[in-house]
């Protein structure tokens, strides 16, 4: 069964966009997922099929409106999918929150633009807000693209190669380790030794550690989570950075 992308956005022809390159446009030439792009403006009123209107209480901007917003939704079978809205307010999205969807069925993504949704819509349709990060973007739909890019690269048949998805960033908590390839030396910089000793259970080591050193300095939050989920070993961390 294939995982199911339904999107409603006022630009339908911002999709696939990104999704429909390399790893991901394979995979859905192979069904392993499929996406569906419902134009909110068709469900817009009157002659200008108008999908918004002033913020109730004053204040810049437009507002989209809850009884539009909902006929776009309704017109989607749900098919027990999570329904999203991209929404800077929402819960931090998170390699954490992509194996999640990509454990579920599918996903309905809503787009905002303006100054967002109606209040009610949200609450009435159930819908989760997730967020991209703390900034502001125009609209939801590079968000949108950004978390299903996420999702279905974790997907059974998608990335070639499986464990590097287990290896990468933040899948153990931790930054990944610095990566190094050809040629052995560059610019007067050579490849670590260790990398090219043919040693795994040092390569590991190595790499294990530099993955500690990197997080604990660029990432003191996941370092402290990590931490604590490994007190049992926390004690030894500091041996291992010597
Ligand atoms: N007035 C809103 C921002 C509206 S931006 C506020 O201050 O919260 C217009 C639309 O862009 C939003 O409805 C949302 O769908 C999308 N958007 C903007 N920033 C985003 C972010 N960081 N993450 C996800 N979606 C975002």
């Amino acid at each position: 069964m294939a995982f199911d992308v339904s999107i409603i956005t006022l630009f339908p022809e911002a999709f696939p966009g990104m999704l429909d390159v390399s790893i991901l446009g394979r995979a859905r030439e192979q069904g392993i997922w499929s996406l569906e792009t419902t134009d909110l403006r068709t469900f817009g009123l009157g002659k200008h099929r108008q999908v918004d209107d002033k913020p109730a209480g004053g204040g810049a901007g437009l507002v989209i409106r809850p009884d539009v917003a909902a006929a776009a939704i309704d017109s989607i079978d749900r098919k027990g999918r999570e329904l999203i809205y991209l929404s800077p307010r929402g819960e931090p999205f998170s390699q954490k929150l992509a194996h999640e969807f990509a454990s579920g069925p599918g996903l309905i993504c809503f787009c905002g633009r303006f100054e967002g949704l109606d209040e009610r819509v949200i609450t009435q349709r159930g819908m989760r807000e997730v967020s991209l990060g703390d900034f502001v973007l125009a609209g939801g739909e590079v968000a949108a693209q950004a978390i299903i890019e996420a999702t279905l690269r974790l997907l059974p048949g998608v990335a070639g190669n499986e464990t590097s998805i287990e290896d990468e960033s933040f899948s153990a908590g931790l930054l990944e380790y610095p990566q190094y390839t050809l040629p052995r030396t560059w610019e007067d910089q050579p490849t670590p030794d260790v990398l090219l000793s043919g040693d795994h259970s040092k390569v590991d080591q190595w790499r294990l550690n530099r993955s500690k050193l990197l997080t604990e300095g660029r990432r003191p939050d996941l370092w402290a989570a990590y931490l604590n989920g490994h007190r049992i070993r926390a004690s030894e961390t500091d041996d291992e950075h010597d």
